[in-house]
């Protein structure tokens, strides 16, 4: 999944700020430049990886996500220096269908290592190799890989996004280029249920993509519609469902694959990998692996979260979690003090607690932020997704409100929605399941 690691994102020149060596023995030295194609952060494997094009050639580097002593997660500022965005060179040419300006998402997958796409076979807007309406094409699994199904006639794709998203240049485009990937990659990545996503979060406020949650409906890989009618009311009835039957359930339901991945799936495609672990997790194993697999970024973080939601001592573990100075297990806290329904009020109390002792010391990092943005941000956020309407909340929250303006201003727009959403000012942000 390509994401943003501290201010590192892709189609964006960095130069080093300080000499490092990778995990693979790769040697940078300060004062080199190069573009970032592509960020991923492995959080089960507890690693990261960049591609970038360094001297024109591509290189893959990787890092212990929690090094202290090279390039990590919150430690990147020391390291890679901003030059700016460096999008990709024009559409491609040739025999590619005509490519008509569209708003892009933003962080395209512009993987330039294994799997290769096909030479000049762009789909151009499509996602799926079919000729059928595109108003049947839905993702599998996930909307930010890039596998894409056809609902009418069963054709799965798998794609490469290229494009720009005219922030800088004004000219907009998009197009997919197919992936040229083992067959029997293929066919497993096929047996995945597709998704709709129907709703988001992320308009409360501008927010890190790790805390923005969705909905989504699984549509069995198997299911085939006649027409784009049918397909929207079988989507339909099966929104109705996703408000009554926890996530986990709805995805086995739909139907996942048995076999283990193909040993050599490329890290792409690591969200389907790391969901199926998931999907093999019992609740009897040790607390500390349930809880890798239970955090916010992890994709199966509501298989993970409902096998330990059926532990007797579940309440203590979500408070412990929640308490826990390890941020894995915070972030894995929240989504189980999410699933966790209905809400205890110990749970409430906890985050109350938390949010008052957070320290108001800098960052050493981001001028004018405190050290503990991040925990502060999630937390306030947890109290709008749990919608605590309770005047001890609305009370602590406008506390922490005046205090909060003197050390670091962008928390005062979180902290003033989450207001607004608790005295039933603003509407409230979802309330499924995580
Ligand atoms: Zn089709």
């Amino acid at each position: 999944m390509g994401c943003t690691i501290d201010h590192l994102e892709s189609d964006q020149r960095v130069r080093v700020l300080a000499s490092f060596q990778d995990l693979s023995g790769h040697e940078v030295q300060a004062g080199d430049t190069g573009v970032i194609r592509r960020l991923d952060a492995d959080f089960i494997r507890e690693q990261i990886s960049i591609e970038w094009e360094r001297k024109g050639r591509p290189e893959r580097l990787t890092f212990a996500l929690r090094s202290r002593t090279g390039p990590g997660n919150g430690r990147m500022r020391q390291y890679f220096e901003d030059l700016g965005p460096e999008p990709l060179p024009g559409p491609p040419k040739g025999d590619a269908p005509a490519v008509t300006p569209k708003a892009v998402p933003p962080s395209p997958r512009t993987s330039p290592s294994p799997p290769p796409p096909t030479s000049g076979k762009s789909l151009g807007e499509r996602t799926v190799a079919c000729a059928c309406d595109p108003a049947f094409f839905r993702p599998v699994m996930s909307e930010s890989v890039g596998v894409n199904a056809c609902m009418h006639c069963g054709t799965v794709t798998a794609t490469q996004a290229v494009g720009d998203d005219g922030r800088h240049t004004g000219d907009a485009w998009t197009a997919y280029l197919p992936l040229e990937i083992p067959r029997d990659h293929h066919s497993w990545l096929a047996r995945w249920p597709r998704i709709r996503v129907i709703r988001r979060h992320d308009i409360l406020w501008p927010m890190a993509a790790e805390l923005v949650r969705e909905e989504v409906i699984y549509l069995p890989a198997k299911q085939r519609f006649r027409t784009v009618e049918d397909l929207t009311r079988f989507e339909a009835d099966r929104e109705a469902d996703a408000a009554r039957t926890p996530r986990g359930r709805r995805l086995r339901d739909a139907g996942t694959p048995s076999a283990a991945p193909p040993k050599d799936l490329a890290t792409l495609f690591g969200e389907f990998r790391i969901l199926w672990e998931s999907l093999q997790l019992q609740a009897s194993q040790p607390l500390p692996e349930l809880m890798r697999y239970a955090q916010r970024r992890s994709p199966g973080r509501f298989v993970a979260s409902e096998l330990i939601l059926e532990r007797r001592d579940r309440l203590p573990i979500v408070l412990d979690a929640l308490r826990s100075p390890d941020p894995e297990w915070q972030s894995a806290g929240h989504v189980l003090a999410l699933a966790l329904q209905p809400t205890p009020p110990e749970v409430i109390s906890t985050a109350l607690e938390l949010l008052e002792g957070i320290p108001m010391a800098p960052s050493v990092d981001v001028p004018g932020r405190i050290a503990a943005f991040g925990r502060f941000e999630s937390l306030v956020l947890l109290l709008a997704e749990l919608r605590a309407r309770d005047p001890e909340v609305i009370a602590v929250l406008q506390r922490l409100l005046r205090k909060i303006v003197r050390h670091d201003t962008h928390l005062v727009d979180p902290l003033r929605t989450t207001l607004r959403v608790l005295r039933g000012e603003a509407a409230p942000p979802m309330s499924f399941l995580p």
